[in-house]
């Protein structure tokens, strides 16, 4: 159980993620919406348009990272996170580790619908760890109250 605290509003974010999800479907697409948050606010959104593009990178994470450095006109975004529908692939993992980004959190599997789902927590593997994803640990939280 990781202890620390979430950021505010986190879960509401995530609640965001899933309702792109949803949105998403409704357009004919898979169900994966991301976004990436700073202060308290979206900088970054994005959702899979893998079948509508034909491109295999098209995921919700990277897209929603893509947009956040465009808009801040950085690579870097390590103030910020990604909150997400699901559990990112590796690939994402990957681009939010590229993007400096340490802390990804997503819908948990078990309930709390899609208005205020559980939460999971990614959290960021140690810099120095050489294998990419040797670090990343899954950390199931409770619902807060
Ligand atoms: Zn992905």
């Amino acid at each position: 159980m990781d202890e620390r605290r979430l950021p505010a509003g986190s879960q509401q974010f995530v609640a965001l993620a899933v309702k792109l999800a949803v949105e998403n479907v409704d357009r004919g697409q898979r169900p994966y919406g991301a976004v990436v948050v700073r202060d308290g606010e979206v900088i970054g959104e994005g959702v899979n348009t893998v079948l509508r593009d034909g491109d295999p990178t098209a995921h919700a994470e990277t897209e929603a990272v893509r947009q956040a450095c465009q808009r801040t006109g950085s690579r870097d975004l390590s103030e910020a996170y990604v909150a997400s529908s699901c559990k990112p692939c590796e690939m994402c993992q990957a681009v939010t580790r590229l993007a400096r980004i340490d802390l990804v959190l997503y819908a948990g599997l078990s309930g709390g619908g899609p208005d205020l789902p559980d939460l999971a927590v990614l959290s960021a593997p140690d810099p120095s760890a050489q294998e990419p994803f040797a670090r990343f640990a899954l950390l199931e939280l409770p619902m807060l109250d």
